[in-house]
């Protein structure tokens, strides 16, 4: 009798974690369409772009950039939800998904991308280094993370701790120095923003878009399982999961072309690595005549 109640309730346990796992995703067969999704990256926002362009997006160009999505039909989709389809295969709207990121926690992000990302609606990924966060004067502070985190609008991953040159560490430091150095720039971001803003911290952006299997293999040991760099491509399942393609975006004269054209790419096309964000410049690969 006892033994019969026992496998009864082992069977409504497993039919219940089966609903559990479940009924909160939809899976896509393998055989289901792959995805191929622009993953947007911006740094700056301001009225005006200064003398020395820093990959500022002036405010109308960025508000311009979120009406032309809406109005055509792209769905802003979380980043988080893109990581998910690539590891789980969760079902992501079909190929009008677009993903919006910016790096480096830049004050304008608070005080001029915020209110437009809140009239939009959309979902954005920033990826931050800790170490500045309520220290530099041109970042954020961890109050204005929280209070835009409070929208269930914003996610916070990682761009390392202090946002190094991993080459120039490498050869300015000792190897087991280096080591320590590198294994430090990730769990301590992980840890700093899972502490002050309560996310669960799996994603990391590579500071100037430097990567090498070195730095991939500490960064998954630090429980890190997807990663972003700078190519001007569409990021798809058949990417390095850990080296995902963003489009860097630069001001233009005209914004609607220039998404427009991004927008059109596609996975196979563009393969253009950028040797680091900051030093590119701001080129407008996409034309701005
Ligand atoms: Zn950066």
């Amino acid at each position: 009798m006892y033994r019969g109640v026992k496998i009864i309730l082992l069977v409504l346990v497993f039919f219940w974690s089966s609903v559990m796992a479940y009924g909160e995703l939809v899976y896509v067969k393998e055989t289901g369409p792959i995805m191929q999704v622009p993953v947007l990256l911006y740094h700056r926002f301001g009225p005006a772009i200064p003398a020395i362009n820093d990959m500022t997006v002036t405010t109308d160009v960025f508000e311009s950039h979120l009406k032309y999505l809406k109005d055509r039909g792209y769905k802003v989709i979380p980043l988080r939800d893109f990581v998910e389809y690539l590891l789980k295969g969760r079902l992501i709207p079909g190929n009008r998904s677009v993903i919006i990121t910016a790096d480096d926690g830049h004050r304008s992000i608070y005080s001029t991308m915020f209110p437009i990302v809140k009239r939009y609606h959309v979902p954005v990924t920033l990826f931050l280094y800790p170490s500045a966060i309520s220290n530099a004067s041109y970042t954020m502070t961890w109050d204005q993370l929280r209070e835009m985190e409070e929208t269930g609008l914003f996610d916070f991953q990682s761009h390392t701790y202090w946002h190094p040159n991993f080459k120039i560490e490498k050869k300015r430091l000792k190897p087991e120095e280096y080591k320590k150095f590198v294994k430090m720039q990730f769990k301590k971001s992980k840890d700093k923003l899972e502490k002050e803003l309560d996310v669960n911290v799996t994603t990391l952006a590579w500071p100037f878009g430097i990567y090498n299997d070195e730095l991939v293999e500490k960064a998954a040991e630090a429980g890190y399982v997807a990663g972003f760099t700078m190519e001007r491509r569409h990021a798809s399942p058949s990417d390095n999961r850990m080296a995902l393609p963003r489009y860097l975006m630069v001001n233009s004269n005209n914004p609607e072309r220039y998404l427009g054209r991004i927008l059109a790419r596609s996975s196979a096309q563009g393969f253009t690595p950028l040797e680091g964000h900051l030093l590119s410049n701001g080129v407008n690969e996409e034309g701005d005549e």
